[in-house]
């Protein structure tokens, strides 16, 4: 499947430097993160990511953090990874300062925008869109439809994604959903650019070769569907005639009819396959299209007036 591939991927890719883990940490963070005080708890279905969260804590944090493992019960529910962070003072100063959470007056919460100040190098806006991927991101199967979306509570977020991914030229647009905010591309060069920015390098690969599949079915397919009307048209049209001419010749012979009409009645029997437009080229003079459609009807009309006839 191309989303848990991409998903994957994205989560293997450990950055080296540490301001982008620092970046990346604070998106998964922001996205994934609840407060259940005195903890802060990082929940995760995907196992690649749970690791990744727990080497960030070791780096970042200097510890190593708890991790339960929820095992889903069948069926839809999956395995809950839960990396659980005991709220310190100083723990709680590196998240702060991580712009994942914020304290005032009526005590801490969720922090609502972008933390712009981790934010200034590339490498680090590339790690933070990984990360919000990672947290909250979702990319639509490319043979269905080119969709990639970040899903967040606020709108403020959602006005800081829009942002990053404008300084690597591509727009997306914002949604309001039931429970906060989608982000999202449409568009082949959108995803690919985005999956590109956050360093997904097979899913820009498998993207590129559905794109060029889709583009030659698409022209195959066009083509085949109009030729193939086409044909089954002239096909239908000249198996008439030629019932038509047969049936004359049958019952009153095609000597009997004017010479003109004789003409094109042993043309068509002798060249089936052929349009009007190649039948008319072949008398001489040749006529029109229009005039050998004309004979035609007539001939069809006569094949009919036979029909009591001995049919
Ligand atoms: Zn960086």
């Amino acid at each position: 499947m191309f989303y848990t591939e991409t998903k994957g991927e994205l989560a293997r890719t450990m950055p080296e430097s540490k301001c982008c883990k620092l970046s990346e940490f604070s998106a998964i963070a922001r996205s994934l993160g609840r407060l259940e005080m005195p903890v802060f708890e990082i929940r995760t279905e995907n196992a690649a990511s749970a690791r990744k969260i727990m080497s960030f804590v070791n780096v970042i944090f200097g510890f190593k953090p708890r991790m339960r493992l929820i095992h889903g019960k069948g069926g839809r529910s999956r395995n809950q990874h839960i990396i659980q962070l005991l709220l310190g003072k100083k723990t709680l100063e590196t998240l702060k300062g991580l712009g994942v959470m914020s304290e005032s007056g009526s005590g801490i919460s969720m922090e609502n925008g972008i933390p712009w100040h981790l934010l200034s190098r590339q490498c680090c806006r590339r790690a933070y869109l990984r990360g919000v991927f990672l947290g909250r991101g979702y990319v639509q199967n490319p043979e269905k439809e080119y969709h990639m979306e970040f899903m967040t509570d606020s709108s403020e977020h959602a006005k800081g994604i829009v942002q990053l991914a404008e300084s690597f030229n591509v727009t997306p647009k914002v949604a309001p959903r039931k429970k906060g905010y989608m982000v999202y591309v449409k568009g082949g060069d959108d995803v690919a650019q985005l999956l590109r920015v956050m360093g997904a390098h097979s899913a820009v690969l498998t993207l590129e070769s559905v794109r060029v599949l889709r583009g030659v079915r698409g022209d195959v397919n066009r083509v085949v569907n109009c030729e193939t009307a086409n044909v089954t048209k002239a096909v239908n049209a000249g198996l008439s005639q030629i019932d038509a001419i047969q049936r004359i010749e049958r019952i009153i012979g095609l000597k009997s009819l004017a010479p003109g009409l004789q003409e094109i009645a042993e043309l068509r029997l002798a060249n089936p396959e052929m349009t009007l437009r190649e039948l008319g080229q072949l008398l001489s003079p040749p006529i029109s299209k229009s005039a050998v459609n004309h004979r035609m009807r007539r001939l069809i009309h006569i094949a009919n007036s036979l029909n009591g006839k001995m049919g």
